[in-house]
């Protein structure tokens, strides 16, 4: 189903998950999914190989999806793809029954800084998409803290505003830690004419170091609180990972406030978190 549709009717709660490399068993994940399924996610995305790399294994996923009668959001990089290549992802995306795509510039490959094909922005490819295969509904990402190489907040609004204009239904953001600052994103980009639907991104505060590392790579800010909480707990994995799973529905609760189309869970191919987590998920449902 179109998310567009969705969204039309309620808030969604949904889920990430990464396929797992080619040498690797797909059981783990299979589990995770027959999981996740029972929590009745509104869709699961998948995502796209960073530096696009390992994207084939996309499609054994989106099987299992179906499998499971998952709806499914295939993400989609300008990294490596030709008009002929993105054909050829098209028709093996329409076998395995996708829907929605979220389009997206990508992470380059390590050591570059170029998409290595004729899209260089998401916008590209939105207008590509839009274009020529119109069946699609489109999402497209957006920064609550704005993209790390941005050349200003001013700008990163102005290209967010250019996905809706060349048809971008939905957005997915980035993971913020920080509901104020994502409450203020969202004022300010409606304000600037954003009108499309926001889905937050949310990671689960459970590792320290992995919070540290994904705030560094994308320029996120960490609260005091959740400053504090890395500061008392990082020699203690078990009573960090406590207070972060409170410090998460904390966020979440907070979010809800906003004006949000919806959340999206970054599961890092987890169940146990999103488990934990659905009560407090829920209640944005029944908003
Ligand atoms: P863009 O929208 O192209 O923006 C990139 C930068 O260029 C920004 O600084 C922006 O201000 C600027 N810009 C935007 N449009 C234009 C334009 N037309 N002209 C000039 N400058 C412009 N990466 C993966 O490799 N695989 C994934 O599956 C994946 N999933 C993601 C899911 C979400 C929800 C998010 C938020 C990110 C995801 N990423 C993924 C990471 C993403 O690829 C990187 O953040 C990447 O650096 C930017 O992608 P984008 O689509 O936001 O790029």
């Amino acid at each position: 189903m179109h998310i567009k549709q969705l969204l039309k009717n309620k808030k969604t709660v949904s889920f990430e998950i990464f396929p797992p490399k080619e040498e690797q068993d797909l059981a783990p994940l299979e589990t995770t999914l027959e999981h996740l399924s029972k929590l009745s996610p509104d869709f699961i995305s998948v995502t796209y190989g960073a530096g696009g790399t390992n994207v084939g294994r996309s499609l054994d996923v989106l099987e299992l999806l179906n499998k499971y009668e998952l709806n499914s959001l295939q993400h989609f990089t300008c990294i490596g793809n030709s008009v002929q290549k993105i054909e050829d992802f098209v028709s093996e995306y329409k076998k395995v029954g996708v829907k929605n795509l979220l389009l997206l510039r990508g992470d380059y490959k390590e050591g570059t800084e170029t998409t290595g094909s004729d899209f260089k922005n998401a916008t590209d490819l939105i207008e590509h998409f839009k274009k020529n295969h119109p069946e699609f509904c489109i999402g497209g990402a957006c920064y609550p803290e704005t993209h790390i190489e941005a050349i200003s907040s001013k700008s990163d609004v102005r290209y967010l505003k250019l996905k809706q204009e060349l048809g971008a239904e939905f957005l997915v953001s980035q993971l913020c830690f920080d509901s104020n600052n994502f409450d203020n994103f969202i004022k300010k980009i409606r304000q600037r004419g954003v009108k499309i639907p926001i889905i937050a991104g949310i990671m689960p505060v459970i590792s320290h170091k992995g919070i540290i590392k994904m705030c560094l790579s994308n320029g996120c800010s960490i609260p005091k609180k959740l400053s504090r909480i890395i500061g008392k707990y990082e020699n203690n994995p078990e009573d960090f990972k406590k207070a972060g799973m409170e410090y998460t529905k904390e966020l979440i609760t907070n979010l809800q406030k906003t004006d949000i189309a919806g959340i999206h869970l970054y599961t890092l191919n987890k169940y146990k978190d999103a488990e934990e987590l659905i009560d407090t998920l829920e209640i944005i449902r029944n908003i």
